[in-house]
Parts: structure tokens; sequence; C-alpha cells
């Protein structure tokens, strides 16, 4: 199946309207899809108003673009009904809701099992439950690449492990989880799992049934949809047993002077007026994405990280962070130049119309485990064509030209 990233480019406003930018920092922030634009403009300009509470016309018209962009998003993850997505600011904020939601539900002696590749995100949640509950963190060991090493599972995953939660894909290495062993393991000792998705749900589709993970988090912005919104997908045997989160309006049952019943899933953990046209917007992008073909897409940004991945094994003095190998790898490329600060490059870098980005890529732990303070990363997207590869390649050649 033929593919044309330049037709892809079309769909991108930001990228249409200009020509010269060679944007590489697409595991940071994803461009805008014009179909998401689209959605949010006409929301904006025809069903503004607030949702799951008025009796009028137009206040109807937004419930249905709100909830219509809920089954979007549950289809695009392959969920088994709507009521399994949660609606969040992104995927920080869907972690942070299942430590503060799950972790209420634990104390002393029961451990959660997370990685050192794992972002800050899924990372300082857990450390802050430990302080406000007393669990144990037990860290699954990572092999000499960065990827987790499957074989050695059992040294995080005890019996008194309650919850798995690991990255789906790194975004630094782009190494991605090869999760089934971990839901094995989590489930012989009846530990949830959640998956962080936030690297992993813009390159296609994702079943999370056939993951059989319990939560997936993940961002909208990353997948070409507006900032601010994103979700936590939950199976319903795990969000039904979960207390809330925030209290306000929209998550209660009924409130009296002397107690509060909760409503159920999803409207649970969503208290307050959520993200309601940015959730609009991000059912219309992966609505779009959805009808992608995503075999030939995925093979187009392979094809451009694994050129790029050899040619700067070429380079005198470069260091790949990460597995070299394709299998199982997204298009996020990590390096260091011998001897110039990760923060040099990029600036010079953006000299030569590439945006990429440079430092600890909120993974400090991982940066430790290698090693090195930060790292250059280029992130690959569909609208990324060669002629990105290439400029990078000699803004590269022209920072060790004038840095070394
Ligand atoms: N997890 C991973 C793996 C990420 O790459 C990121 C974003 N860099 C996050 C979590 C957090 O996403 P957000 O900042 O959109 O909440």
């Amino acid at each position: 199946m033929s593919f044309h990233p330049a037709e892809w480019r079309k769909h991108f406003p930001l990228l249409a309207n200009d020509s010269r930018l060679h944007y590489l920092d697409n595991a940071a922030t994803g461009q805008l899809c014009e179909a998401a634009l689209d959605a949010v403009t006409h929301h904006e300009l025809t069903h503004r108003a607030n949702v799951l509470r008025g009796t009028y016309r137009l206040a109807e018209l937004a419930d249905a673009a709100y909830e219509n962009a809920r089954r979007q998003t549950a289809a695009y993850l392959n969920a088994a009904s709507a009521d399994e997505v949660v609606f969040t600011s992104g995927a920080t904020a869907s972690i942070n809701l299942v430590a503060h939601a799950f972790g209420e539900t634990l104390g002393a002696g029961d451990e959660v099992a997370l990685s050192l590749a794992e972002h800050h995100s899924n990372f300082v949640p857990w450390q802050m439950l430990r302080e406000r509950r007393g669990v144990t963190l037990r860290f699954l060991p990572l092999a000499a690449d960065g990827r987790l090493d499957l074989n050695r599972l059992d040294e995080a995953i005890t019996p008194r492990c309650r919850l798995v939660a690991v990255t789906h894909a790194s975004n630094v290495t782009g190494a991605v989880t090869d999760l089934a062993p971990i839901v094995a393991a989590a489930r012989a000792v009846g530990a949830r799992v959640l998956a962080d998705g936030a690297q992993a749900a813009q390159h296609g589709p994702v079943d999370v049934q056939a993951l059989g993970v319990d939560f997936y988090a993940f961002s909208g912005h990353k997948a070409f949809a507006p900032t601010g919104v994103g979700a936590l997908w939950g199976a319903a045997r795990a969000l039904d047993a979960l207390p809330p989160f925030l209290g306000g309006g929209g998550m209660i049952g009924r409130v009296t002077a002397a107690e509060t019943s909760y409503a159920a899933p999803p409207r649970r953990f969503e208290a307050g007026t959520p993200p309601i046209a940015q959730a609009v917007g991000l059912g219309a992008a992966l609505d779009w994405l959805h009808a992608q073909s995503w075999l030939a897409l995925r093979a187009h940004t392979a094809q451009l990280a694994r050129r790029l991945l050899d040619e700067l094994a070429a380079l005198p003095g470069l260091a790949l962070l990460g597995p070299r190998d394709f299998q199982a790898r997204l298009p996020v490329v990590a390096f260091n130049l011998d001897g110039i600060h990760p923060h040099d490059v990029c600036q010079l870098l953006d000299q030569h119309g590439v945006a990429v980005r440079g430092g600890h890529h909120c993974a400090q732990p991982l940066m430790d485990f290698f090693g090195v303070p930060g790292a250059v990363r280029a992130s690959f997207a569909p609208y990324n064509t060669e002629a990105d590869v290439d400029a990078l390649l000699a803004g590269l050649k022209d920072v060790m030209k004038k840095l070394r």
C-alpha cells in the first residue's frame, strides 16, 4: 500500500503553512490535525454549553457531542464500553487519578511495581503514594538496552504486589513493552496493571482488551488532538471498584449535609466541568486516525527512524541510547554527541529548521541507568519525510564542525 507523507502533511495546518520546518519532536507533542481543529471550531461555534447538567436544546447538543467523543475514544481503544473512558487533562492526570483512587485502597505491606524506564508521570505519583500510604515500590529490572528484562519479572512482581504501573512505550528509547508476560505475572498474584500509553497511542489504534491491562492512560496532544485533554481507560471491573479522586459537580449520586453517594464511572471520575471542546477535538482526531492505513504509516515512520539510526551509528563519537533492533520499536531515536551538551545540539539544529528535544526527557531514573545527564531525541510522525532526516543529519554534521 503506498503512502504519501506529503499528502498526510496537508492535514496538519501548522505544517502545511510552514514548509521549511522539520518537526521531529513528536514524542513531546504531535501537530494538530485539521479534523480536530475543525471539530473544535464547529463545536465552539454551534454547540458550546456545559455538559451533563442542562436541559435546554443547546446543552443537549453539547452533551451529545461530548458523549460522541467518548464513543470515538472507546472505539479507538477497542474498549468494551464507552463508559470505560474517563476524560482527563492528559496522561499525567490519568495516572495520578489511579494513584489516588486505587492508591486509597492500599497501605503498608502492599507493593507497586514499576520500572526505571518510566516517564516521571508514571514514577513520581507512585513515590508520592509511598509517602501518603506507606506502600513499597519495587522496580522491574532493565536489560542493558533499557528494555524491561522480562525474564526477571518475579523480582519485582511479588505476592504482595497490588499494581504494576509500566510504560507501553518508552519516550526515550522508543522500546515497546511486551505487556503480555507482565499481565500474566500480575494476574498470578492478583495485581492490577496500568499501562502508560502516552507514547504508544499516536502510532495507531490500541486494543486494550487484547493487551489485557486494567488501566490505560494517554494524552490527546501527542495524538494530533488539542492540548489539555486525554483519557484514562479502565476496565469496568477495575473502575467500578475505585473510590473517586476529585470531588465536585457531576460526580455525585446524591449529596446531603450528612453524606454523599457517587455516580457510576465514568462520571465518578469527572468532577467539575470537563475539557469539553478539547474532548470533542480528541474524539475527532482519533476517529480520523482510526480510518488510516496504519500498516503503511508505521512502515513509513519505521523506515525513517531506521535510516536515521543507521546513519547516526556511522558518525564518530555518537552514542545511541536504547535498542538497535527494530523489533517492537517506535520511531523515537535518542543519542548523544561526545563532548557536546544536548541543549547546544538542539539550539544549533534549530538554526537548520530542525525541531528536536534535548535534555532528560522527564526520565531521570532512565538517564541515571544509562549514565548520561541527558540526550538529544528525534521522534517521527507519519507526516515526516526523508527531507526531515536529511536536514537533521546535515545539521548534526554542522554541529560537529562548529562545536568540536
Ligand atoms: N508518559 C510518557 C511515556 C510520556 O512520554 C509523557 C509525555 N512526555 C507522559 C507520560 C506525560 O504526558 P502529559 O505531559 O501529556 O500528561
